[in-house]
């Protein structure tokens, strides 16, 4: 009895017509989404030419009988679906039934397969979709398909072919994809010979992710774990704020066990980072999103790479959610935000405080004395009296502590039992080179992947940058009394706390101070400005002026007096009270360049959240400024007022510990 059936021809107009194969990935996609059907537990491919002379898939999965093996080059004939029902609750990656044969239409292909009891295996050629030749072979249980020559017969396609670099990137990337989706199933990628990925069955996601990406990179993820039912479950792993790249690259989605490209899911990723990453900078992720098989139609797209949910508003916030409150519990936000910006001048707060010292410093004050570089004392002044700023029980600190042991601990077993630490470092150097080689030759291949500001690939530090024993220090355990008692090089505020000693990034600080004062500024409120003695008047770019005309409303909301002059000339006439005078003109330049080159995908929150960031950082104390102790105190003790006072608007650490314990060790006192 045969199992594959011919569809009707009215079923086969419901599936949508449509372009299966674009490049070399897109047809290893459909060849290992079919011996992932097909119940593989190893699949091999083999890549020569960035897959265009070569791409061959071999798994061990059920196989074809011969009659099958022939009618599955047919079009639409498929064994996984049989009505129009099954279309709306799709359970396997294919079921179309269109893949072997668009594929075997445009290039030669080889299928050797044999199932458990046949006594031979089938071996089909075929090219440009003729059958060539069909006899019997020798194979062992399982699929081997091997796709030569892609595009031989349509040069214009094969011109379409980017190069052997970006196929062979796409290649990695889709392997990698299934690899996540599919910890069981051991994978093994070659290309030209060369092996670029394998992996053995794996426990879990997270050993599959140890043995892909390293130790690192695990260290790094934060657990996710959420969803509502019959709406959507949400799980799998996200980076610490720490971890961040200035593309979509690191970030792997998957909907019902599906690589897919969803901009939603993507979206709403984003938004669980929102006031900890800024815009243009992107976490890492294996992010998984279970929808219940008839809430979601996975029908949109021929090469199945799009889905459409029917409450899409309900699953981003699953999705949302579920991101936040595992920042939450790393104590990277607060679980509760404060809505409101307790008091947005000093005054407010020396009413909580118990020391004299913090008297009135404004804001803007801070700024104030800048020594020149040849003058930066170490200043040490005595510890003021204790003002105790406590947030979150104590036993939650614990708690965290432990799960990071736990986690730590995992990651070291996973070490020794897993993968060939040389190997993986290699991998990973061959598929980093691989990338770049991607980039420069390609300048947008990845449909996700949004133009990121270029300057914020130079400012970001090496990932890697802290090591040792001086530790970034998580939101809960920020709790107790932090005595500033000095500065190092005028750009470090010193402190001890309850645990050990702390360096205060004072101008990082600040900025996270100033970031969560303007985000939270009433609807409607004007932020204090200062009148500039003589408005300064800006010639603007064509673009800059459409930009202008976008944000100009939100720009005076944040205290800038503007007016537009003839033609594309505006005149400041005032600007925000805690921004430096000289700042004005590049802010507003870096400002209305950013919006200009992001103009599509703004909404009216992001771009005032993008001023807030933009004036923060501007406004915030400059590093080689000498601080008096009072400003110092002002700074700790505003910035534990915020909601996340450990991370700055940008994702780095603020505030870095050395553990008395590790001080009393490298002493060797204990
Ligand atoms: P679809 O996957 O959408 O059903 P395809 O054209 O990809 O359509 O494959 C057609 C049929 O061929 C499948 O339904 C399946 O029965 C069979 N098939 C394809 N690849 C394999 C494989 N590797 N192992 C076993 N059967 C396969
Ligand atoms: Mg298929």
């Amino acid at each position: 009895m045969s199992k594959i059936r011919v569809l009707s021809d009215q079923l086969i107009n419901q599936i949508a017509a449509g372009e299966v194969v674009e490049r070399p990935a897109s047809v290893a996609k459909e060849l290992v989404e079919n011996a992932i059907d097909a119940g593989a537990r190893r699949i091999i491919v083999d890549v020569e030419g960035g897959g265009r002379r070569l791409l061959r898939v071999s798994d061990d999965g059920e196989g074809m009988t011969r009659d099958d093996a022939l009618l599955a080059f047919e079009r639409h004939a498929t064994s996984k679906i049989s009505s129009a029902d099954d279309l709306f609750a799709i359970a396997t990656l294919g079921f179309r039934g269109e893949a072997l044969a668009s594929i075997a239409s445009v290039a030669r292909v080889e299928l050797l397969t044999k199932t458990e009891e046949a006594q031979a295996a089938t071996r089909i050629l075929i090219e440009g979709g003729r059958i060539r030749d069909v006899k019997d072979a020798a194979h062992t249980k399982g699929t081997t398909i091997s796709v030569r020559d892609l595009f031989f017969n349509v040069p214009a396609r094969r011109k379409f072919l980017r190069s052997e670099a970006t196929e062979s990137f796409h290649l990695t990337n889709l392997l990698t994809h299934y690899a996540l989706a599919h910890p069981e199933i051991a994978f093994t990628l070659t290309n030209n010979g060369r092996e670029t990925l394998r992996v053995a069955p794996a426990r879990d996601l997270r050993e599959r992710a140890f043995q892909i990406f390293g130790e690192r990179f695990i260290a790094n993820l934060l657990e996710v774990e959420g969803g509502i039912p019959q709406v959507a479950r949400v799980h799998g792993y996200i980076s610490a704020p720490r971890e961040r790249r200035t593309s979509r690259d690191a970030q792997y989605l998957f909907i019902n066990g599906r690589y897919v490209r969803d901009a939603l899911m993507a979206r709403a990723l984003s938004e669980g980072y929102r006031t900890i990453l800024p815009q243009g900078v992107y976490p890492a992720a294996l992010l998984f999103l279970d929808v219940p098989l008839e809430e979601v139609d996975v029908n949109v797209h021929p090469a199945k790479t799009e889905v459409r949910f029917r409450r899409a508003a309900a699953v981003a916030d699953c999705v949302r959610e579920a991101v936040r409150r595992s920042l939450a519990s790393a104590g990277f936000v607060r679980s509760s935000e404060p809505n409101e910006e307790p008091a947005t001048d000093a005054n407010d707060r020396s009413k909580r405080s118990e020391g004299p010292v913090s008297s009135s410093v404004k804001s803007e004050e801070i700024n104030e004395a800048r020594p020149d570089a040849s003058t930066r004392p170490l200043k040490l002044v005595p510890p003021p009296q204790q003002s105790r700023i406590t947030f979150g029980p104590a036993a939650r600190i614990e708690e965290k502590d432990d799960e990071r042991t736990a986690m730590a601990a995992h990651a070291r077993t996973a070490e020794t039992g897993g993968a060939n630490a040389a190997e993986q470092k290699a991998y990973k150097q061959r598929s980093e080179a691989g990338m770049q080689e991607a980039r420069s030759s390609s300048s947008s291949t990845e449909n996700l992947q949004e133009a990121a500001p270029a300057k914020m690939e130079a400012e970001l530090p090496p990932l890697s940058s802290l090591s040792g024993i001086v530790r970034e220090v998580p939101t809960a355990s920020v709790a107790t009394n932090i005595r500033p008692l000095g500065q190092l090089e005028a750009s470090f505020i010193i402190a001890t706390d309850d645990e050990g000693l702390l360096l205060i990034d004072q101008h990082m600080a600040h900025e996270r101070i100033l970031f969560e004062q303007y985000r939270t500024r009433e609807q409607g409120r004007v932020l204090e400005s200062q009148n500039l003695l003589l408005p300064e008047t800006f010639d603007l770019t064509p673009a800059q002026a459409a930009a202008f005309d976008i944000i100009s409303e939100d720009l005076e909301a944040y205290g800038f007096g503007l007016m537009r002059l003839s033609g594309r000339t505006v005149a400041v006439r005032a600007v925000p009270a805690d921004l430096p005078a000289g700042e004005a003109r590049s802010l507003l330049a870096e400002l209305l360049d950013s919006i200009d080159a992001e103009r599509r995908t703004l909404t009216r929150e992001s771009i005032t959240e993008r001023i807030a960031a933009t004036l923060a950082s501007r406004a915030a104390v400059k590093y080689n400024t000498v601080l008096a102790p009072e400003k110092m105190r002002w700074l700790v003790d505003r910035l534990l007022l915020t909601s996340s006072p450990t991370t700055c608007p940008r994702g780095r650490p603020v505030i870095l510990r050395l553990a008395t314990h590790d001080i009393e060790k490298s002493f060797h006192r204990t």
